[in-house]
C-alpha cells in the first residue's frame, strides 16, 4: 500500500514547527465533526494531534472525513498552525499548534468498538483479553508496558555495567522437580519421550557458573503448572541470576543497585539502600508474614503473660496446649472498628486458621484514665496498667487478640494487620518499602506426604552451622537463603547454592531423592559439580511483579501484553486448545476421557 509515511509522531509538534508541512500516522481518538468544521484527535503510541478540517482545507475534505468513525487508521497531511488562544492547551506538548487537513486518508477502518480503548481497567476483563489489542490501546496498558520497556532496559544496562553476561537457557529441559509441576512437552522424535518447560533456569545457570562465565543473567520465561489463582499466570519472567565466588553480601549489595536504578529510571523514585534485613522468624512474630508489608509498624505483640488468672478459660486452654495469644493495637481505630468490621477482621484471620479474633478498646474511664472496654475487656480489668504499658496502647486504640498454636496466631493476626493498615490508609501508595527477610528454614514438613521438602529449592545451601546436622535434624535448619520484599510482596528469592556434590546428595536424600533416584533427575548436575564448581549464589526478581508494585497495580495482568485470564486461558487465541488428531498420532498420543 502506498500512503503518506509520517513525518512526525502524533506527541511531536509545537508551536516551532509552525507552518510546515507535515504527515501524521495514526488512529482516530475522538472525531467531532460540528458542520463546517470538523476536529480529528489523532492518536499513536507518542500522543495525540489535533487535526482540523475547515475553510482552510481542501473543498470537499470536510465530506470526505465524515465517513470517520473512532479507532480508524489514518495518514492526515496538512500544515501546522498555532491554536487560537482560547484553545491552546500548555498541559499537552501538541496543546498550543493543530494540524490544517490537507489530505486525509483511511488506511484501515473499524467497527464500533467492543469497549472504549480510553477507560483504562474499566472495561471487563474477559472482553479485555479477548480484545487485548485494542485494550493495549489504552494510555494505562500503553504506560505499563512503557514502564516494563523501561525496568527490562535499565536491568540489561545496570547488570551490563557490572560485568554480566546475558545468556539464553534451553526452554525444551528435562523434567527435574523443582518445587511446583512441570509443563510436559511430548517429543514427535523420541516417541513417549517428554520434554519439559523450564519452572527457571536454576540449573542450567548454575551449569554457567560450572562453565566459568562468573556472572549471568537473563529476562527468562519461567513456566510452572499450579493451579490457578487470581494473580498467578503460568507462565511469567524473571530476572534471572548468578555469580561465582560470592556470598549472599554480594548478592545483597547487587541486587539493591539494581533496584535503586531501576526504580530511579522508571518511575524516579529514590529507594534508600542498603534495605533494612529481618530474620524470618522475627517477619512472622511481628508482622505474621514472610513477606510483611513495612510501609507501615503495628507489630504484633505477645500477650500470652496476661492471661493466666484472667478467668478467660477459652485463651488459658490454647496456653496449656503450647499456645500463645498475639495481640494487635490497631492505633485510634476505636470508632472505624465496627461490630461489623470486627467481624470483617475476624473473617480474615480465620482464613489462616484462627478460631476467631477476640477484641477490646480503650476508652478514658471515668477518672479520664485509659481503661479496657467492651468485647473480652472484662477479663483483663485488672491487668490493664500492664497491658496498656506492654501494648503501647492509649485512648482511641483497639486491641485485637488471637489465641492458638504459634503459625496459627501469627499468620491469622497477621492477616488482620495487613487488611486493617491497608483500610485505615497506612500503606500509602507510591511508596516503597523494601526489606531483605534472612535466616529462612531450609526445609518445610508437608503434613500430608509425611515428608520434609525444601523451603525455596533443593540447590540452596544450609548455613554453616547447620552443615553436620540438616540431614539428621532437618527441623532447626536455616538456610543460606534470602527474599526481597516490598510492599507485602515477595519481589525476589533466591540463595547461596550447594557447590559440593556430597552435600547435594545429602539434601537429596532428606528431601525424596535417594541415590538411584537423584541420579535419573539430576546425574547431570551432580557430575558437573565433580569438575572444580565454583562456590555460586543467585537470586531471580520477578519482573511482572516488579512492575506492578512499581505501577502501582494489584494484579499483573496488568503489566503483561497478553497474559491468560485465573483460569490459565487466554481468551484471545483459545489456548489452550484441542489439536487435530493427526498431531496426537504423529506425537504417539491419544486423549482418554475424563
Ligand atoms: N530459581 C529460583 C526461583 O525461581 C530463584 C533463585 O534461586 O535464583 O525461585
Amino acid at each position: 500500500m502506498v500512503f503518506p509515511q509520517r513525518t512526525f509522531t502524533c506527541g511531536e509538534l509545537t508551536l516551532s514547527n509552525r507552518e510546515a508541512t507535515v504527515v501524521l500516522n495514526g488512529w482516530v481518538h475522538r472525531f467531532r465533526n460540528q458542520g463546517g468544521v470538523a476536529f480529528i484527535t489523532l492518536r499513536d503510541r507518542y500522543g495525540t494531534t489535533q487535526v482540523v478540517i475547515d475553510e482552510r482545507s481542501p473543498a470537499g475534505l470536510l465530506e470526505q472525513v465524515s465517513c470517520l468513525k473512532s479507532e480508524f487508521c489514518l495518514a492526515v497531511s496538512g500544515t501546522v498552525k498555532a491554536r487560537p488562544e482560547t484553545m491552546r492547551n500548555p498541559k499537552m506538548t501538541t496543546g498550543e499548534v493543530e494540524v490544517v487537513a490537507r489530505e486525509v486518508q483511511v488506511l484501515s477502518s473499524a467497527p464500533t468498538l467492543p469497549f472504549p480503548t480510553e477507560d483504562d481497567n474499566k472495561a471487563n476483563e474477559t472482553l479485555r483479553l479477548q480484545y487485548r489489542y485494542l485494550d493495549l490501546r489504552s494510555t494505562g496498558m500503553k504506560d505499563r508496558l512503557i514502564l516494563r520497556d523501561k525496568v527490562t532496559w535499565s536491568t540489561r544496562q545496570y547488570l551490563h555495567g557490572l560485568g554480566f553476561l546475558e545468556i539464553e537457557t534451553p526452554t525444551l529441559i528435562k523434567s527435574t522437580p523443582e518445587g511446583a509441576r512441570d509443563f510436559l512437552v511430548p517429543s514427535r522424535v523420541n516417541q513417549g519421550k517428554f520434554y519439559a518447560l523450564p519452572q527457571s533456569p536454576q540449573l542450567y545457570k548454575q551449569l554457567l557458573m560450572v562453565g566459568g562465565m562468573d556472572k549471568y543473567f537473563q529476562i527468562a520465561r519461567c513456566y510452572r503448572d499450579e493451579d490457578p489463582r487470581v494473580d498467578r499466570q503460568p507462565e511469567f519472567t524473571q530476572i534471572d541470576i548468578e555469580m561465582s565466588f560470592v556470598t549472599a553480601e554480594d548478592i545483597y549489595s547487587m541486587m539493591e543497585g539494581l533496584m535503586a536504578k531501576v526504580f530511579s529510571d522508571g518511575i524516579g523514585y529514590d529507594l534508600k539502600t542498603p534495605f533494612p534485613r529481618l530474620a524470618y522468624d522475627t517477619a512472622m512474630e511481628l508482622y505474621g508474614s514472610d513477606k510483611p508489608d513495612l510501609r507501615f509498624g503495628m507489630p504484633m505483640k505477645d500477650f500470652s503473660v496476661f492471661v493466666p488468672g484472667s478467668g478467660f478459660s477459652a485463651f488459658e486452654s490454647v496456653l496449656e496446649t503450647g499456645g500463645l495469644v498475639k495481640a494487635l493495637v490497631v492505633k485510634g481505630a476505636a470508632e472505624y472498628a465496627s461490630r461489623k468490621k470486627i467481624a470483617e477482621w475476624e473473617d480474615a484471620a480465620k482464613v489462616y486458621g484462627a478460631k476467631g479474633l477476640a477484641s477490646m478498646k480503650v476508652i478514658a474511664g471515668a477518672d479520664g484514665q485509659p481503661t479496657l472496654d467492651t468485647g473480652v475487656a472484662k477479663f483483663f480489668a485488672t491487668m490493664s496498667e500492664g497491658i496498656l504499658r506492654e501494648l503501647e496502647a492509649a485512648v482511641g486504640d483497639v486491641i485485637l487478640l488471637v489465641a492458638d498454636q504459634p503459625k496459627v496466631a501469627n499468620t491469622s493476626l497477621g492477616a488482620v494487620r495487613l487488611k486493617a493498615g491497608r483500610e485505615l490508609g497506612l500503606a500509602k501508595a507510591g511508596e516503597f518499602a523494601f526489606a531483605w527477610i534472612v535466616d529462612f528454614p531450609l526445609f518445610e514438613f508437608n503434613d500430608e506426604l509425611k515428608a520434609w521438602e525444601p523451603a525455596h529449592h533443593m540447590f540452596t545451601m544450609p548455613q554453616a552451622r547447620f552443615l553436620d546436622t540438616f540431614d539428621t535434624d532437618p527441623g532447626p535448619v536455616k538456610g543460606d537463603l534470602y527474599d526481597l520484599v516490598c510492599n507485602g510482596f515477595e519481589m525476589a528469592s533466591g540463595s547461596i547454592r550447594i557447590h559440593d556434590p556430597a552435600i547435594q546428595q545429602r539434601l537429596f536424600n532428606t528431601v525424596g531423592y535417594p541415590e538411584a533416584r537423584a541420579k535419573e533427575r539430576f546425574g547431570f548436575l551432580l557430575e558437573a559439580f565433580q569438575y572444580g564448581p565454583p562456590p555460586h549464589g543467585g537470586i531471580a526478581p520477578g519482573l511482572d511483579r516488579l512492575v506492578m508494585v512499581m505501577s502501582g497495580q494489584e494484579n499483573i495482568r496488568e503489566v503483561i501484553a497478553f497474559p491468560k485470564n485465573t483460569l490459565g486461558a487466554s481468551p484471545m487465541d483459545e489456548s489452550p486448545a484441542m489439536v487435530e488428531d493427526l498431531q496426537l498420532k504423529e506425537l504417539g498420543l491419544k486423549v482418554v476421557e475424563g
